[in-house]
């Protein structure tokens, strides 16, 4: 194989195969030339070619060569982590997420604004959010700034107008209102979908092409790759399993106007109000995401109504995904949210329910796992989300195939993140 090539060959290899290789390097991390010419589908000439042109241009870089499983060296390829940014935003119920992350959608650093349940969050304060990361940034870095993600909560209608009440939306023109007060390209997604595909990408259903996602905080998200490829629906609101009767002699109202409805009992502000309902007594003052930790704790304390209240809502956490698996037959379940502080609590009895429930041959090839991004997943989500729709934006792609020839900068984000005490960029 010839190692130099011409301009006009250079210029000859179809996009297509570029932005090929770089989803196969940006969900396996790293890569040899012959893994890569197998996940493609492109021969071996064509995976040189690619390559040559992604190290010419800064996207990728070479590890060092490795051994293959056979003893054989190879050269391992990376993408260049500081190739390129997102801006990332996670539009949460009870806050908003602000981050930075590299092409691999590491966080570099991030801060969020609190917002009071219910209360309607404006756009402004998203404004002003934008503006601080890229106030932070040095010229150089935001030439490097290829896209935003977004990550709402809430029901999307068919003209794209959405109602979220954690937010104090109704109808609202989210994608309007964005393009009136950000200068950038911008791409959303639903938190259920951004979180699940986070975990498929890079946390806890890494290649697992069927698998759920349940979210449970201020309601119960959900959402599900079916064959790898996501449970939409006709406007994108598959899977509200939330809204799914799971007791319908249950006196709980549910925001939605039913009774009995998953989000009725299982979310983290009903199972608040339904340990003050049994127990008779209050909880501290403190923030609602601090009171479902108060009742989590006199749960493990064997405070007998804690314990009831947790019992009822991960029986019918169960029994609704036990009615999910019957119907899709995923491997993997992942769940979040607030579960992830009770992991202890929620894991036996969900896994119990499930036992009895789902069908045998289904629940024997069946994991339940918790998240493995944590209160980064919907960050890392809608950078994953703005990495995948820049490469099938031509506009976008030749941004970030240009703005990888730059020369790095990371040194500004190193002490940005140093000062913000954000999380060191994962290994
Ligand atoms: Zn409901």
């Amino acid at each position: 194989m010839r190692q130099t090539e011409t301009r006009g060959e250079m210029a000859e290899v179809p996009d297509l195969w570029l932005r090929r290789v770089l989803r196969v390097l940006f969900e396996r991390r790293e890569a040899s030339r012959g893994e890569i010419a197998r996940a493609t589908g492109l021969d071996s000439a064509g995976v040189d070619l690619a390559v040559r042109r992604l190290l010419r241009c800064g996207l990728v870089r070479l590890l060092g060569p490795d051994r293959s499983p056979s003893g054989r060296r190879r050269e391992v390829l990376a993408l260049e982590a500081e190739a390129g940014y997102f801006l990332a935003v996670d539009l949460e119920g009870t806050r908003v997420r602000f981050g930075l992350t590299n092409l691999l959608a590491e966080v570099r650093y991030r801060w969020e604004e609190p917002v009071a349940f219910g209360s309607r969050f404006e756009m402004r304060t998203f404004a002003r959010g934008v503006e601080k990361v890229l106030r932070n940034l040095t010229p150089e870095e935001r030439d490097r700034l290829i896209a935003m993600g977004v990550s709402y909560s809430g029901v999307i209608d068919r003209e794209g107008r959405i109602t979220a009440f954690n937010l104090g939306w109704k109808d609202f023109p989210l994608e309007q209102e964005i393009a009136c007060v950000v200068d950038l390209p911008f791409f959303l997604g639903s938190e259920s979908l951004i979180k699940l595909m986070a975990e498929h990408w890079q946390g806890a259903a890494r290649c697992c092409g069927n698998c759920f996602f349940v979210h449970v905080a201020n309601g119960v998200g959900f959402a599900g790759l079916v064959n790898g490829h996501p449970m939409r629906g006709r406007d994108g609101n598959a899977g509200e399993i939330g809204h799914i009767t799971v007791d319908p002699a249950a006196p709980d109202r549910c925001k939605c106007g039913k009774t009995g409805c998953l989000e009725a009992i299982a979310s983290s502000p009903n199972i608040v109000r339904q340990y003050r309902e049994l127990a008779g007594q209050s909880l501290p003052k403190v923030l609602l995401g601090d009171q479902v930790m108060e009742v989590f704790h006199r749960a493990r304390s064997r405070d007998p109504a804690a314990i009831a209240v947790i019992d009822r809502a991960a029986r019918y956490l169960g029994l609704a995904l036990a009615h999910a698996a019957n119907l899709l037959n995923p491997e993997v379940i992942v769940l979040g949210g607030d579960l992830i502080h009770a992991q202890d609590l929620f894991l036996p009895r969900i896994r119990a329910e499930l036992a009895r429930h789902v069908l045998p041959e289904i629940y024997a090839s069946l994991e339940v796992r918790f998240s493995a991004l944590g209160f980064d997943s919907g960050l890392i989500g809608a950078a994953c989300l703005a990495f995948h729709e820049a490469l099938r934006e031509p506009a976008l792609f030749a941004k970030m195939l240009r703005s990888a020839r730059s020369r790095p900068a990371s040194a500004n984000l190193a002490r940005l993140a140093a000062a913000r005490g954000s999380r060191a960029v994962r290994p």
